[in-house]
């Protein structure tokens, strides 16, 4: 059985205060339920006062993005080294809102071994955009991505890597994907993982993601095939994100 994995994207939200009000919070829900691993994953300028917090918790540091080269001249930019530098432990690779903004399937196959290069673990995003499902393609989609993802990865590597299934049409939506819809996906993804990587590609998490809230996450976890969630929204407050903890 695979540990549950509960991860809270906090995407653009949060000062250094409400940062480390936040975080406070997870600590005290995850110390409560030891059997669920837990992250989250602030803003970048948040990273350093998070960690602080976190100090002494089981509660994993997560980055939210990384560029795929370790230094040079890309302004704004963060790598993977500078991530496990600030005290990452994981990272996000491929969200889909950073591939509305332009980073590409094969970019993201080139993240995720820049984040394996750093040492730290990675969540590969995968999902499809509401037209795709309507027209039949989502099945598709992940298979691309996900061959775009881990192109490179090696069986060791594996190790250190989960997946997250994100609809896009799903994500900050309220629309949530049904279970069995939810679990269909994750089948599709466990085969390409099997597929590829043989009886190792058993091992790997698959969250869902999308538009979870303490009302339905009990019923998404579930659903078989999946192992953990990964929350945008719902993770901001933390009224929401115990229960949520608390349901795996
Ligand atoms: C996300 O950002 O990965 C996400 C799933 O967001 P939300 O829970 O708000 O839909």
């Amino acid at each position: 059985m695979r540990p549950r994995f509960i991860a809270g994207n906090w995407k653009m939200h949060g000062l250094e205060a409400e940062a480390r009000a936040l975080a406070a919070e997870v600590v005290r829900a995850a110390g409560a339920r030891p059997a669920v691993d837990v992250a989250v994953f602030p803003p970048f300028t948040a990273l350093h006062a998070v960690r602080q917090v976190l100090r002494g918790s089981r509660v994993l540091l997560g980055g939210q993005a990384c560029h795929e080269v370790d230094h040079g001249a890309h302004t704004g930019e963060i790598s993977a080294s500078m991530l496990a530098d600030a005290g990452v432990n994981v990272v996000l690779c491929g969200h889909s809102e950073r591939r509305a903004a332009g980073e590409s399937d094969d970019a993201v196959g080139r993240r995720v071994l820049a984040v394996a290069r750093a040492g730290l673990r990675s969540i590969v995003c995968l999902g499809e955009t509401l037209a795709q499902r309507e027209t039949g393609a989502t099945a598709h989609v992940l298979e691309r991505q996900f061959i775009a993802a881990f192109a490179g990865v090696t069986a060791a590597e594996l190790r250190a890597i989960d997946l997250a299934y994100e609809p896009v049409w799903a994500i900050g939506t309220g629309r949530t994907a049904t279970p069995q819809t939810a679990s269909e996906a994750h089948a599709s993804l466990r085969a390409l993982l099997v597929g590829k990587f043989g009886e190792a590609g058993r091992g790997p998490r698959i969250l869902y993601g999308g538009s979870v809230k303490p009302a339905n996450s009990a019923e998404l976890l579930a659903s078989p095939g999946v192992d953990g969630l990964l929350v945008g929204g719902a993770s901001l407050d933390a009224a929401q994100f115990r229960p949520i903890i608390e349901s795996a």
